[in-house]
Order: C-alpha cells, then sequence, then structure tokens
C-alpha cells in the first residue's frame, strides 16, 4: 500500500479486523484447526457503504446482510467491488426473486417452501443456490429455524430441487453475557451436521457450520464453525432508526 493517510474511520475498521482474525486464529490453534478453514463474514448491516470499502481496503471480501433491499442496494452501489455476500437473515417468499440475483450463499432457509420458492427463481436465472439451514438449536421460542429434530427430514425433500445446493447449518444462538454457555448448542449443530451427512443424501454437503457472532466467535470457531458472523466487533455497535423509517 502506498503511504498515505487514512481516515480514523478506516483505521479503527482496520484494527478491528486484526482483532478478530487473531481472535479466530488463536481459536484455531487452540483446537487444532486451520484458519483457512475458518471464513470471517463482516456483517454490514445497518452501516454505510463506506464502512464497506473501508474494509475491503483491509482485504475483508465477505459481507453479510439481514435484509434483502439493503443488501440489494449496497450491492448496486459497490458493483466494482469484488464482494461475496451473505443473506444471514430472515427470508421472505416475495423477496427470494432479488436475494438469488446477488447472494452468493442464503444462510436462512427454513422451510421446503422458502426452498421451493428459491428453486422456481434459481432456475429461471441459471443458478444454483447455495444456501444453509437455519437450526433453531436453542430452541428459542423467539428465533426463526428449524427444530433439529426435523431438519433431516426437511434436509432430504430440499436436496430434491436441483438449483437448490444445501451446503450445511446455521445457526443464532442465545445472546448471552457468558458466552462459554453456548459451546453446548455450537457442538450440537455440529453433531447434526455430522448425522445429516452420514445419511449420504446426493445434492447435500455438510462441510459448512454458519455460527458464531460478535460475542462467541472464537467459541464457535473451537467447536467446528467454518463461518464466522461479526457485525459490532468489527463496525462498532449499531444504532437503529426508531419505528417507522426503516422498510425492509
Ligand atoms: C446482526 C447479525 C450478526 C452479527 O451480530 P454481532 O453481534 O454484531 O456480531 C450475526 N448473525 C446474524 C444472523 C445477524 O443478524
Amino acid at each position: 500500500m502506498d503511504i498515505q493517510t487514512i481516515s480514523e474511520e478506516e483505521a479503527a475498521i482496520r484494527q478491528s479486523l486484526a482483532d478478530v482474525t487473531a481472535g479466530i486464529e488463536a481459536a484455531c490453534s487452540r483446537s487444532g484447526r486451520k484458519l483457512s478453514d475458518v471464513t470471517l463474514i463482516a456483517v454490514s448491516k445497518t452501516k454505510p457503504v463506506s464502512m464497506i470499502t473501508d474494509a475491503i481496503r483491509a482485504g475483508q471480501l465477505h459481507f453479510g446482510e439481514n435484509k434483502v433491499q439493503e443488501m440489494c442496494e449496497k450491492h448496486n452501489e459497490l458493483s466494482d467491488q469484488p464482494i461475496t455476500w451473505h443473506l444471514i437473515g430472515h427470508l421472505q417468499k416475495n423477496k427470494v426473486r432479488k436475494a438469488v440475483a446477488v447472494a452468493s450463499l442464503i444462510h436462512s432457509v427454513d422451510s421446503v417452501e422458502l426452498a421451493a420458492e428459491i428453486q422456481k427463481e434459481a432456475a429461471r436465472i441459471g443458478k444454483v443456490q447455495d444456501i444453509l439451514l437455519e437450526v433453531n438449536i436453542a430452541e428459542e421460542e423467539s428465533k426463526f429455524g428449524l427444530a433439529a429434530s426435523e431438519t433431516p427430514a426437511i434436509a432430504a425433500e430440499i436436496a430434491k430441487f436441483p438449483n437448490v445446493h444445501i451446503r450445511g447449518l446455521m445457526t443464532v444462538a442465545p445472546y448471552t453475557p457468558v458466552p462459554e454457555e453456548n459451546r453446548q448448542y455450537f457442538s450440537a449443530l455440529r453433531q447434526l451436521a455430522v448425522d445429516i451427512a452420514q445419511q449420504n443424501i446426493d445434492n447435500i454437503d455438510m462441510c459448512c457450520l454458519s455460527m458464531g457472532m460478535s460475542n462467541d466467535y472464537e467459541i464457535a470457531v473451537e467447536e467446528g464453525a467454518t463461518y464466522v458472523r461479526v457485525g459490532s466487533k468489527i463496525f462498532g455497535e449499531r444504532i437503529y432508526a426508531t419505528e417507522g423509517s426503516s422498510a425492509t
């Protein structure tokens, strides 16, 4: 890089990306894993595109958004950038067309009906859409996702769609001030992936585990995460607009 002054915003993002990467590296060495087996997704939801370009200059290429509209707008503004987009938030059927147009990986598939819609839109544009199945592994009432017990059968149904490729599982663990408490859920998600992989169903591979956020990503890596989704630890706390002003 040329010697030039960079903004405070960019310096802060560069530093936090380095910190998070060091955390992933430490977790890898504690658990005998390779750093190259873990992909950091920078969750840029609610944050401006200037922060995304700051992160790109620091070498970050995978970005996650939880809303289809926001992902598509940022994708358009940054169409000259080599970004891999991850859709990590709940997906409604009427937004599937836009999601499939942009997302490399949809992390949040939680029904056969949604997968059928993805099949339709992916076939229309000649794409095979990579997806993960979202599992509500902690059985929280407020959360989206499949129950662990129904996941193998639903995976087998979705595997029949030729334009939808299941690559693994995703979970959003409970928020807890004691991240160690989430280890049991990360380990359960990995075990579920192992169980499904053993069924040897065509068109399913269980190579990817998307788990771990700002608070608990190191524990998720120790338990086998291949994607960690980190937002506030990279870009700072999110400030949400009050009611009425945030369309999805
Ligand atoms: C917002 C979000 C994240 C990132 O959360 P942080 O705690 O800010 O790291 C990860 N996964 C999903 C599904 C999210 O919606």
